[in-house]
């Protein structure tokens, strides 16, 4: 089930403000409010769903595509593609998804380190 209270949701509401990267019907794209690398965006798209595996079971087509283009429109505007960046998709407990609305972390801006860091 599907939180309408979660912070995501309430910035596509326009509840609360976000520091605004590109938007269209498909995606909203927009800096984290706690950035862990020089770079360090979140897309989302317009509809309600809570992971990727919500997202890609349930999404239409169209919507599909047009986040995977707000991806990459993201990426564009961040200037990050030359250098490279690294995507990453926290879902569920395992993953600690803290925000239950499928999202995308873009990080870049610097040498992001090792991949994972296993304790
Ligand atoms: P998760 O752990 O769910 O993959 O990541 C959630 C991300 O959302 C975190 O990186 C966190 O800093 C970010 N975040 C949480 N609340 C807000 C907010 O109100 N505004 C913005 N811009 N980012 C947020």
């Amino acid at each position: 089930m599907y939180d309408q209270n979660n912070i995501f949701a309430k910035i596509l509401r326009s509840e609360i403000p976000c520091k605004k990267i590109a938007e269209d019907q498909y995606f909203l794209s927009f800096h984290d409010i706690a950035p862990k690398a020089a770079v360090h965006a979140l897309v989302i798209p317009t509809g309600h769903y809570k992971n990727v595996h919500d997202f890609t079971t349930r999404a239409s087509t169209d919507e599909l595509v047009g986040f995977w283009k707000g991806v990459n429109t993201t990426i564009d505007a961040l200037n990050v593609a030359q250098n490279g960046y690294r995507l990453i998709a926290n879902t569920g407990t395992d993953g600690r998804q803290d925000v239950p609305h499928f999202h995308i972390h873009i990080l870049g801006g610097q040498d992001l380190g090792p991949k994972i860091v296993m304790s």
